[in-house]
């Protein structure tokens, strides 16, 4: 790359925010110009259904620059800017100013949109989703002691606001349409642990609920259940899930299956355009792609698009994974966690437990924890070595949790 050069990044959320970071750490000395819709410096999301709900955060402490260092590094931002538009044979991106840019290296960085319910107009007064920082404060100030919050899915974002609700006093009912909690990303035995928590918080978990209709004419009242239940609502969350942005991709007939295709160096189809975090479709050595809409994808991903943007060829090969916190409670996965896999269950401390994902060579492919505050936090980081390591490792012994997994990874045969 040469001074002259200009990096274009589109979507200054976690992955672009770290991009655009890294292109400056990494000595890149000219234009780096990146664009997001939102009005805030790239922040951090994870917060938003935590420590934000429960008003001990903002959004400096989420943020991943400060002002001042943001100032320093003479990276120009394009807030509230949409990108509508790329033209990749003239490498060149259209802006909703109307204005236009061209680029030597594109980035697309552009995470992904709230799946919404299918609701009438007049019904939105009282629905709220959960993506960005300014839903977080819209969704914070409604949640006051004796609210009756609803929130229709089970997963990390729903389950994460219903926690941060009853520290706020609300009461909370969670309506899942599956038969258990987080279903998708965690093994059974950590469904269960969510379950049994979130109900003893106070939490009333509907399993298996069949929404029939949402009652109310100028926001939603109730929801009838198919069961003939009829659950009273002032404030409805909507927890299920996201769509990748791919608008933008597709128009510039870049290849998308779930995602934007990237190859193994995060390049998408198209050259000198890159695709990092929620938005990115990705192959790990097995060949079949993949997506993950994680902290530590964006992180990873934001880094090594950057570092290939300035022509280094670093692989994306990062073990994947993901954290949650429920009250005085975490849960942390790191791996793949293959249904065919063998599961062998460690004990923890406090009613804890790590689950470990054995390979048909005994290898570590995988382990889900779960326990009080961070206390799997280190067993979990020597999980992650001990599945870069691809060591064989002694089966009879690793439910033993007085065999350290530290002694295994330093006796590790590979
Ligand atoms: C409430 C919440 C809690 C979470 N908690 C956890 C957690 O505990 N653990 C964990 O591992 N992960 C968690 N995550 C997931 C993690 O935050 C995401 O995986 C991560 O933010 C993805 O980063 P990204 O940069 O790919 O996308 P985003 O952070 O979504 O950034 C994309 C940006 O691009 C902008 N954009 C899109 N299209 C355009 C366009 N055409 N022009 C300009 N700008 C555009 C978007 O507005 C957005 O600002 C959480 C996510 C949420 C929402």
């Amino acid at each position: 790359m040469s001074p002259s050069d200009t990096l274009v990044i589109v979507g200054a959320g976690h992955a672009g925010g770290r991009a655009a970071l890294t292109l400056r750490e990494a000595g890149f000395a000219g234009r780096i110009v990146l664009i997001g819709d939102e009005a805030h410096l790239p922040y951090e999301r994870p917060p938003l259904s935590k420590a934000l709900l429960k008003g001990e955060s903002s959004l400096a402490s989420c943020s991943l620059f400060s002002e001042a260092s943001f100032l320093a590094s003479g990276i120009e931002h394009l807030s509230q800017v949409r990108v509508t538009g790329i033209d990749t044979a003239r490498h060149c991106v259209a802006l909703d100013t109307g204005a236009s840019l061209v680029y030597s290296k594109l980035l697309l960085a552009i995470g992904g949109t709230s799946r919404r319910l299918d609701l009438a107009p007049g019904q939105l007064g009282n629905v709220r989703y959960l993506r960005t920082f300014d839903e977080a404060v819209e969704l914070e100030k409604s949640l006051k002691p004796d609210t009756r919050l609803v929130v229709v899915g089970g997963g990390f974002i729903g389950l994460e606001v219903a926690c941060s609700a009853r520290d706020r006093g609300c009461e909370v009912t969670v309506l899942e349409a599956g038969q258990r909690l987080a279903a998708r990303a965690l093994p059974e035995r950590v469904s269960e642990a969510l379950l049994t928590l979130h109900r003893r918080k106070g939490v009333v978990v509907r399993l298996g609920a069949q929404i029939e209709a949402f009652r109310g004419e100028d926001r939603v009242q109730s929801v009838q259940l198919a069961s003939g239940e009829q659950v009273p609502c002032d404030i409805l969350l909507v927890g299920i899930g996201m769509q990748p942005n791919l608008q933008l991709a597709r128009q510039a007939g870049l290849e998308t299956g779930s995602g934007i295709k990237v190859d193994a160096f995060l390049q998408t189809s198209a050259e000198d355009v890159y695709a990092a975090g929620d938005v990115c479709e990705f192959t790990r050595g097995d060949g079949a792609f993949h997506r993950q809409e994680t902290w530590r994808n964006a992180e990873a991903q934001g880094r090594v698009a950057a570092l290939n943007m300035l022509g280094q060829q670093q692989l994306f090969d990062a073990v994947p994974g993901f954290w949650s916190d429920h009250y005085e409670f975490g849960l942390q996965t790191v791996g793949t966690l293959a249904a065919e896999a063998q599961i062998i269950e460690r004990a923890g401390v406090d009613g804890g437990f790590l689950l470990l994902y054995l390979d048909r060579q005994s290898r570590l492919a995988g382990a889900s924890g779960w326990g009080a505050g961070n206390s799997i936090a280190k067993d979990m980081k020597l999980c992650e070595r001990l599945i870069e390591s691809r060591a064989v490792l002694p089966v009879e012994q690793l439910s033993d949790a007085s065999v350290s997994l530290k002694g295994l990874l330093r006796g590790a045969h590979v």
